[in-house]
């Protein structure tokens, strides 16, 4: 019962929306409809404001711009034990910032694949990634077969 009526609903629910037309610069991504890319942007962009706050509470602005940031120094105190604070702090600090500015980074490529019309596309073989992995990784920019040959060479 309940396969019969919720088939037919989600069969109109793509078609309608695939069978948007696209225009020639827009060919590239016709898979995955806009909707979809649009809700991953959004998604995208809110981690992105994410993260440039988290970079903020844990880097000092030193006017360097955007991109590259400057892991502050905790003052906890001078005895010995906060000073050893102090250092622990800063390490967790540096390794937190360097795994926020990668992930920066790639947000920031997947947002301009976006604006190129590559997103989805893989970079190696230029074949769809899949709106599965795109959904369950935003950023890929290889498709799971590209990426598995990379993983066996290294
Ligand atoms: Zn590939």
């Amino acid at each position: 019962m309940f396969h019969c009526l919720i088939v037919p609903l989600f069969d109109n629910y793509f078609t309608a929306t695939t069978m948007e037309p696209f225009d020639n610069e827009a060919m590239k991504v016709k898979y995955m409809d806009k909707k979809t890319i649009e809700k991953i942007k959004k998604d995208l962009l809110a981690r992105k404001t994410q993260i440039e706050e988290e970079l903020k509470n844990i880097t000092e602005d030193d006017g360097a711009g955007e991109s590259e940031h400057r892991t502050k120094f905790p003052d906890i105190g001078s005895k010995p034990e906060e000073n050893a604070q102090e250092i622990g702090e800063y390490t967790t600090n540096i390794a937190t910032e360097k795994v926020l500015e990668s992930s920066l980074r790639d947000i920031n490529s997947a947002l301009k694949r976006m604006e190129d019309n590559t997103y989805g596309v893989c970079k190696y073989c230029n074949e769809e990634i899949g709106e599965k992995r795109m959904l369950a990784r935003p950023v890929a920019s290889t498709c799971v077969a590209c990426k598995s040959k990379l993983q066996s060479k290294n």
